[in-house]
């Protein structure tokens, strides 16, 4: 096991080495919330103060469950479990669900709410449109998370002043009817899980005593985002214990809207006079410009959670300045930056390493459209499960049978390493040398080699971990649908983002009417909005792009407006389209930053700002070169170097004046070359305007 307190400043590291009793992390985004807890776990466990099967660990996604997992495992922790409050409980219920009821098992999960939901409006004779049903599930959902009863619903909602699409009468007297439906048909809802895990432990003293025998810490993860029933799931758990550490950021509440409240997390010094209460303030993760950002983000926000203003403290170097783009529509919006991300994965950055984040789900079409257009490999997070793709299911079979069978333990008794088993085994479903070309056979190749990094993580972190143990752990993902990465540019919403982090974010979408979105109203719903566009700058480690559309389709009217949350931060608009711009010099014309090499003054562009230079133009620059080279008998680089093309390309100048701002062209080359460069820059900005009209795309730096 590695040093629990290593890598630790002294906050988190007293954190970590507090008593097993109950603590409290407050910080904000990116300050070591999620490393501190796993340290401390792995510090319970080498302190000797608790067993890992006694210790539960729990978040609210399957991705950050899933993370902590990966970083536990990294610290050399084993057997703890870190999973979603529905995984831990539902696994807790289906062991004890049998003893509650006297042999009973527990009932299938819901697969289609929305059916259920609608025999239920039906019943009650409410519209059934998918809409009405949409809405009428989420405020069943939410009164459920909210521990509200049919009956309590309508003042419920009056107290809470929640704002409902719908009748409060209409929605209680369908609430009632969707749970006789529900009960009718034998099932459970993912609520269900959690409430009936409360009465197991709640009214059985036999199962109470056992659970809280095997159960004796508890850590949670992203506090602030803790429903009033996921807070009586962790009272049951705890018995009136308090071995529980909790961490948190009330400005990354973002799940109000379905029950969530960060009041527990402020609340919490109240609750435990004795527990500590450690504060972070140091971010780890992004640059000063980032964290300047997020910090003017969210100095704006107003309600309970501004009680707690916590300004983030930059550590790690500089980096360039976030850049804001504005594009006349979406598709045009969605073409720049797959331009940019083949830019930057041609200049080394993983894809991997870069997030697209927006909104709302239905925003990522058009910017997978545009990365396969590209040929830019990605991957949509809440797409098809990793695990139930077809040839995965039977990857794993291969790799179960293959461990029954000791292929990595044979008869000589000389272990097979974990990593080349891997492999053979795969082999025989499809894993080759090379990867195939583009199509199905490399969905199918991609997935098994990423069943391959998994085996490799795995005998990083226990070299004697054979096929057996690999089974083991892809069932675990399986169960929690924690999909290994494979190698692509993630498309994910700001909600499903949260936890994570990547080198470089695209904020996408940012027109008032999407962030903050449409339906929030009141003043709280704008502030989780505002506190999401916190949480999407805060998953930037270096690089972030900020940019809006003013027309959703190609052409169309541009009605929309930049995000009013950009007021005061994004510059207002400063065009300097790449048809000539100006640029300060030696300074980056995207970023602002400085510019050193050669390469960088030349195109005016530092090297973390993608080029947006026209490859057809380089080429007809390069012909353009090789012939008149020829003419004159000299070396191409004679005429232009590479350097001094690639800047024209960038900077398409059209007149005298920028050509000459091109360092390496002075007066004699602008005679005998100027004319000839300007007719090669004006055919291709024509034929730029002409396919996606990017003349109107200003690209600008921030003012602050
Ligand atoms: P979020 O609020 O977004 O969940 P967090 O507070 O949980 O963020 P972490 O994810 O734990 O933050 O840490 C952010 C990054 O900073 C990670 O890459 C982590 O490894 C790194 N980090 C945290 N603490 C330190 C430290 N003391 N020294 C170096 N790096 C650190
Ligand atoms: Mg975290």
């Amino acid at each position: 096991m590695r040093d629990p307190l290593a890598g630790l400043d002294d906050e988190q590291r007293a954190a970590v080495t507090a008593p097993s009793g109950p603590l409290c992390v407050l910080a904000g985004a990116g300050t070591g919330k999620t490393r501190t807890i796993t340290h401390r776990i792995a510090q319970l466990v080498a302190a000797d103060l608790h067993r890992p099967s006694e210790i539960l660990a729990v978040t609210f996604t399957n991705r950050a469950a899933g993370e902590m997992r990966v970083r536990l495992r990294d610290l050399g922790v084993g057997g703890v479990q870190a999973r979603t409050f529905h995984a831990a409980a539902l696994r807790q219920l289906r062991y004890f669900w049998p003893k509650v009821t006297g042999g009973e098992q527990v009932r299938p999960i819901v697969e289609q709410k929305l059916r259920l939901v609608g025999s239920a409006a039906r019943r009650v004779g409410a519209a059934t449109d998918v809409a009405t049903l949409r809405d009428l599930a989420s405020e069943i959902e939410w009164a459920k998370a909210s521990l509200v009863t049919p009956s309590g619903y309508a003042a419920a909602v009056a107290k809470a002043q929640r704002d409902t699409p719908l009748d409060a009468e209409v929605v209680a007297k369908a609430f009632e009817a969707y749970e006789s439906v529900k009960n009718d048909a034998e099932q459970l809802d993912f609520d269900d899980i959690l409430l009936n895990t409360c009465a197991a432990l709640d009214d059985d003293e036999q199962v109470a005593r056992e659970f809280r025998a095997r159960y004796r810490s508890f850590l949670v993860d992203e506090y602030q985002d803790v429903t009033p029933l996921q807070q009586r799931v962790l009272d049951s758990w705890l018995g009136g214990r308090d071995q529980i550490t909790v961490v948190g950021d009330a400005n990354q509440t973002i799940y109000s809207f379905a029950g969530a409240s960060p009041n527990y997390l402020l609340n919490f010094d109240r609750r435990y006079p004795h527990a500590p209460v450690v504060k972070l303030e140091r971010d780890y993760r992004s640059t000063p410009q980032v964290v300047s950002l997020a910090n003017r983000v969210i100095a704006g926000t107003v309600g309970p959670t501004s009680r707690f203003r916590l300004r983030l403290r930059p550590v790690l170097p500089d980096g360039p300045e976030p850049v804001y783009t504005e594009y006349p529509d979406e598709a045009a919006e969605a073409a720049a930056l797959a331009e940019r991300c083949q830019a930057l994965i041609a200049a080394g950055t993983s894809p991997a390493e870069i997030a697209v984040l927006y909104r709302i789900n239905a925003q990522s079409e058009a910017f997978e459209q545009a990365l396969a257009a590209a040929k830019i490999p990605y991957v949509v997070r809440g797409g098809e499960r990793f695990f139930a793709r077809a040839e995965v299911r039977q990857a794993m079979q291969a790799l179960r049978v293959a461990a029954r069978a000791g292929l990595d333990t044979p008869a000589d008794g000389r272990a097979v390493a974990l990593v080349p088993a891997t492999r053979r085994v795969l082999r025989d479903v499809g894993l080759t040398d090379a990867a195939p070309a583009a199509g199905s056979l490399r969905d199918r190749w991609d997935a098994l080699v990423a069943l391959v990094s998994v085996a490799e993580d795995l005998a990083e972190a226990d070299r004697t971990a054979g096929l057996g143990e690999l089974v083991t752990e892809l069932e675990q993902r399986a169960e929690s649908q924690h999909a290994p990465t494979v190698e692509g540019v993630t498309l994910a919403s700001l909600h499903a983002a949260k936890g994570l982090e990547w080198d470089v974010v695209f904020l996408v979408g940012l027109v008032d009417g999407t962030m903050p979105i449409q339906h929030a109203e009141s003043p709280e719903e704008v502030e989780e909005e505002r506190r999401l566009l916190y949480v999407g700058v805060t998953r930037a480690r270096r690089t972030l792009h900020l940019s809006w559309a003013l027309a959703r389709a190609a052409g169309g009217r541009k009605t929309r407006r930049r995000s009013r949350f950009l007021n005061g931060l994004a510059p207002d608009a400063l065009p300097m389209n790449r048809a000539g711009g100006r640029t300060a010099p030696g300074r980056c014309r995207f970023c602002g930053g400085p510019v050193r090499t050669p390469l960088e003054i030349k195109s005016g562009r530092c090297e973390n700002c993608p080029s947006t230079a026209d490859p057809e133009l380089v080429d007809e620059l390069k012909a353009w070169r090789k012939n008149l080279a020829g003419e004159k008998s000299v070396p191409p680089y004679v005429v232009f170097t590479d350097a001094t093309l690639y800047a024209i390309a960038e900077r398409c100048p059209t007149d005298d004046a920028a050509l000459l701002a091109i360092p390496g062209i002075g007066r004699s080359k602008l005679d005998l070359y100027g004319a000839d460069v300007q007719r090669l820059v004006v055919a291709s900005v024509q034929r730029a305007t002409a396919s996606v009209p990017t003349a109107e795309k200003i690209s600008v730096r921030t003012s602050g």
